[in-house]
């Protein structure tokens, strides 16, 4: 078992916790996905990841891995799945790893956690853990993938332009005003006041 910039599994659950914000057993369960990945994947790899959920997963790739978020070598694509791509970033070639429905009920305590089958204050948070890291591989399901094109191709590296309609710069790939004005988005806010000036120091 590896645990990236971490020297130990304690070091690492205590900073997925910092993190986190709170105990998080889905990022033990990224621990192990990770780890699988990294043994399935060739050495050396430029990797790039793709996590399927918007969940604690993701901060486990970004605490074990180079990937985050912000780098965009970690993008999350959100089906609502426990699963993450990992796959190198110039041939595409890579793995998806899965939380396998089909093995989990081997794995009582980390069903009733994933499930929320019985009420939080219920669960035993050392024994969900505990759990996950003696079954390791065995809560997954894996396949060989290749990326689709598109997201093999290099973000081009265009300097923002100004929004005519609102003053704040925008990627110019957006379109002919940014994604705040034009209706496609929704919208995200409405405003209290016409303006409001930051506070002096
Ligand atoms: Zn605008």
């Amino acid at each position: 078992m590896r645990y990236g910039r971490f020297e130990t599994y304690e070091n690492f659950l205590r900073e997925l916790e910092l993190f986190h914000g709170k105990p998080a057993p889905g990022g033990v369960v990224g621990l192990q996905m990770v780890n699988l990945a990294w043994e399935l994947l060739p050495e050396g790899i430029l990797m790039d990841v793709i996590c399927e959920t918007r969940k604690c997963l993701a901060d486990a790739v970004q605490l074990l891995t180079p990937c985050t978020v912000g780098n965009h070598w970690l993008r999350i694509v959100d089906t609502g799945k426990f699963a993450a791509i990992f796959y190198d970033k110039v041939t595409g070639e890579g793995v998806r790893i899965a939380l396998s429905m089909k093995k989990l009920p081997n794995w009582p305590r980390v069903e009733e956690w994933f499930f929320k089958l019985i009420p939080k204050k219920e669960q035993n948070l050392y024994a969900i853990l505990e759990e996950i890291s003696r079954a390791g591989a065995d809560l997954f399901d894996c396949q060989e993938v290749v990326m689709v094109e598109k997201l093999l191709k290099l973000r081009p590296k265009e300097p923002p332009v100004i929004c005519s309609l609102c003053g704040e710069a925008y990627p110019p790939s957006h379109g002919a005003t940014c994604r705040g004005c034009s209706n496609k988005e929704e919208k995200l806010y409405r405003l209290k006041k016409e303006a409001v000036e930051p506070p002096q120091n």
